[in-house]
């Protein structure tokens, strides 16, 4: 059913071996962790369907009560079993598999924490009797095949992710996309508009314009469809008695089916800019690239962040301000400086809530940038964190962010050393159109991220001891800040 993720699959088919030799099997859940339509769902159905065993689901979206997988109390009017017996009352089977769809977005309130329950059903130690409070005798889940998708992890309660093995599905590339379209999503369509016996045929250079012109996505939903709506216009020719196969080779007469294209590639800044950064980041949807900016303003020593940034972004823009000035001289920068200016850090691109420490060494070189007055290459994107004193942490999300990259045509990707392992997970044809340079520390990050060296100023005292010498001139502070 699914196309490519060699991977996975290898995972799944490992998993159901060990199902099958082990009668009762001590439970690995398995969790699909990546964005939304890369076949995490799906795949659950799949594995069903091998398997042999009736197909349940339950999403979790949206789910903030304990009652609603534990049910209520008898006593109360209106009570009703909670979803997970109602579930198994729909598979009438004792041994489903039982796909509990977004678990990244349940929320806990004041009415209790669905969580503590779940934990519960999917815990092999306690599953084999689990309490609903309608039932209210213990009920064994232990014979069902629990599967859960994800978007994001970090939302996820902690116990809740130990429990769970994690197979991350990170999204496809153009080559990918293009084999999945021709063989399935096109048949499928066609078969859901009732034209099995009719054809629709896509020249490769039509999908590419129609996959980076209509769609902008590490799934596969939109572009689903846009194949749907093609298969639409299909059909009314096929109704009208005019056309049996739909042959799309012109880029203009597609463009006419289709409407106006929906995207442009975003025309990153390639120019080397003060004060501006390409960030690599790691959304819901996929990889992303983010521009940083960077500016400052007679001020006294703030800095501000803003755009549409999570709290763990502010506090990497703020750390990545404390080493720049504990560095101070050494980097360039007089000391101050500091006493003197305002920063502003800007995330302009405000569409997609961005969250997690792998800005920190892109807000930093922004910063260093406007600071020191020396341009940033504009071919390059970073990810990584950084630490107080300058080193460079691993973050995560190295696939999705590289082919990020690559989508906006990057050329070089800076990365945190530790990281460099992650990259066996990048498609070949993707890494050799990359240059790739890793660092422990944020010095080798500024090296290699800006068109100039860092040129070193003399400490504070010795400065004033030659600004003595000099007599009260109009001084200028930091490479060209001038007051
Ligand atoms: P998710 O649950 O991850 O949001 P779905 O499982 O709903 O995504 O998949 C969205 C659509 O994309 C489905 O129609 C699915 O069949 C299709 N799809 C996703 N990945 C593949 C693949 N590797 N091969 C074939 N079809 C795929």
């Amino acid at each position: 059913d699914h196309y490519g993720l060699e991977e996975v699959k290898e995972r799944i088919l490992e998993y159901l071996a060990v199902r099958q030799l082990v009668k009762k099997m001590e439970g690995t859940i398995l969790c699909f962790l990546g964005p939304p339509g890369v076949g995490k769902s799906t795949l659950a159905r799949s594995i069903a369907r091998a398997v042999n065993r009736k197909f349940v689901r339950f999403s979790l979206g949206g789910v903030r009560d304990e009652a609603e997988i534990r049910g209520h109390r008898r006593t109360y009017i209106g009570a009703l079993p909670g979803q997970i017996i109602q579930m198994m009352k729909k598979a009438g089977t004792v041994n489903p598999v039982v796909l509990l769809d977004e678990i990244d977005k349940m929320s806990a309130d004041f009415r209790g924490d669905p969580s503590s329950a779940l934990m519960e059903v999917l815990d092999p130690e306690l599953n084999s009797e689990f309490s609903d409070h309608y039932l209210d005798v213990p009920y064994d889940l232990s014979q069902v095949m629990f599967i859960t998708t994800a978007n994001v992890i970090h939302t996820v309660p902690r116990p809740l992710q130990d429990r769970m093995e994690i197979i991350r599905i990170p999204g496809y590339i153009m080559r990918e996309k293009m084999e999945i379209t021709r063989r399935h999503l096109i048949p499928r369509q066609l078969k859901a508009h009732g034209l099995e016996k009719k054809g629709i045929e896509i020249s490769d250079e039509v999908m590419q314009f129609i996959i980076e012109k209509y769609t902008w996505e590490a799934g596969l939903r939109n572009l689903e469809r846009m194949v749907a709506k093609i298969c639409r216009k299909l059909a009314r020719y096929v109704v009208e008695g005019r056309e049996e196969l739909l042959k799309l080779d012109d880029l203009a007469v597609a463009e006419e089916l289709l409407g106006v294209p929906k995207f442009r590639k975003p025309q990153l800044e390639k120019a080397n800019e003060i004060g501006l950064s390409k960030g690599l980041a790691w959304t819901e949807l996929g990889g992303d690239i983010l521009n940083v900016e960077a500016t400052l303003m007679r001020g006294k020593g703030r800095l501000s962040l803003t755009g549409k940034l999570g709290e763990v972004m502010q506090e990497s823009g703020q750390a990545a301000m404390s080493y720049i000035r504990s560095r101070g001289a050494s980097i360039g920068i007089e000391r101050k400086v500091f006493s003197h200016i305002d920063c502003h850090v800007h995330v302009p691109e405000g569409a997609i809530p961005k969250d997690g420490p792998s800005a920190g060494i892109t807000i930093a070189t922004a910063l260093v940038s406007a600071l020191t007055r020396i341009a940033v290459r504009g071919d390059v994107a970073l990810t990584g964190e950084v630490t107080l004193r300058g080193k460079v942490l691993p973050v995560g999300g190295i696939k999705e962010k590289i082919l990020a990259a690559h989508r906006a045509e990057i050329k070089t990707v800076i990365l945190p050393r530790e990281n460099e392992k992650d990259l066996k997970d990048v498609p070949e044809e993707v890494r050799s159109d990359l240059e790739f340079i890793y660092v422990d520390t944020m010095d080798e990050v500024l090296e290699h991220a800006l068109v100039e060296p860092l040129s070193p100023l003399p400490e504070f005292e010795e400065l004033l001891d030659e600004i003595a010498g000099e007599e009260g001139e109009g001084r200028v502070a930091g490479n060209g800040l001038a007051h």
